[in-house]
C-alpha cells in the first residue's frame, strides 16, 4: 500500500471546469492518509495529514472536511516509516534542486512531507466557483494570497515526472498547513528555517477516473490547453 499514489481524477479535468465532486472524502481516505486536492467547486485547497482532510478556504480559515464532502481531484498515499532528513536554512529553489539531484527524482513519483519552522511561507487559495463553472484559468485569475513569517507547520505534496503533466502537475505540487491551523493553501513560496523531510518514492501511480460523471464522459480534452493552463494556474 505504501508504494502507490492513488489519484482521483486528473488535473486536466479541472482545466475546462469539471469541478463537480466525484469522490467523497471518506472514500478518498480509504486510499491514503496523506495528500492534497481540492473540493467541489474548486472550493479552496485540501491538505490531508495523518488521516484528516482539511480545507484552506479563500477567506483564510481552515476547517476539517466532513466524510460526505466531495472532491473532483485529489492525490493521496499512505505514509510509511521512512526516516526523516534534517533540513536547515534552505530556499525553495535550493530545496527543490537538492531533492532533484541528491535523490535523482526526475523520473520518479515522490511524496514530500516537510515538518518544521519556515522563515517565510506564501500560499494562495482557489476561490469557490458556482455552476456553470468557468475554466481553471478563469477561476484562478484572482486568488487570495496569504503570507506568514516564522511559521511552524507541514508542507505536503508530490513530485511527478514531467511526462505526467496533464494527468497531474508535472514537477512539484505542494500545499501547506500551519500547526495552529491559521495558515494554509497551495504553496507559492517558502523558505525553510529548520525542518525534517520525509520523502517517499512510488513505483505505482494509480488513477481513478470519474467514469460515471456525464460531463467527464463528454468532454474533449486538449493537451496543449491543459499544459498551458497548468503552467498558469498551478505554479
Ligand atoms: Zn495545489
Amino acid at each position: 500500500m505504501t508504494s502507490t499514489i492513488y489519484q482521483h481524477g486528473t488535473l486536466g479535468l479541472l482545466v475546462p471546469g469539471l469541478f463537480t465532486g466525484t469522490i467523497t472524502a471518506a472514500e478518498l481516505l480509504q486510499h491514503g492518509d496523506t495528500g492534497i486536492g481540492t473540493l467541489e467547486g474548486l472550493n479552496g485547497e485540501v491538505i490531508i495529514l495523518d488521516g484528516h482532510a482539511y480545507q484552506a478556504r479563500e477567506d483564510g480559515a481552515i476547517r476539517e472536511i466532513a466524510a460526505t464532502e466531495k472532491l473532483p481531484f485529489a492525490s493521496v498515499h499512505f505514509e510509511d516509516d521512512t526516516a526523516t532528513t534534517p533540513l536547515t536554512n534552505l530556499t525553495q529553489a535550493a530545496f527543490e534542486q537538492q531533492l532533484l539531484t541528491e535523490h535523482q527524482l526526475q523520473n520518479v513519483f515522490a511524496g514530500v512531507r516537510i515538518d518544521g519552522t519556515f522563515t517565510h511561507i506564501k500560499t494562495r487559495v482557489a476561490p469557490k466557483q458556482v455552476q456553470p463553472y468557468p475554466t481553471l484559468v478563469e477561476a484562478t485569475a484572482k486568488q487570495p494570497e496569504f503570507v506568514g513569517d516564522n511559521v511552524t507547520g507541514t508542507i505536503i505534496g508530490y513530485y511527478a515526472p514531467q511526462l505526467f503533466q496533464g494527468a497531474t502537475v508535472g514537477g512539484f505540487h505542494l500545499h501547506f498547513l500551519s500547526t495552529d491551523h491559521q495558515l494554509g493553501g497551495h504553496l507559492l513560496g517558502f523558505e525553510i528555517d529548520h525542518a525534517d523531510l520525509k520523502l517517499q518514492s512510488f513505483a505505482d501511480f494509480q488513477v481513478h477516473l470519474p467514469i460515471d460523471n456525464a460531463d467527464y464522459r463528454q468532454t474533449q480534452f486538449d493537451n496543449q490547453t491543459i499544459d498551458s493552463a497548468i503552467n498558469t494556474a498551478e505554479r
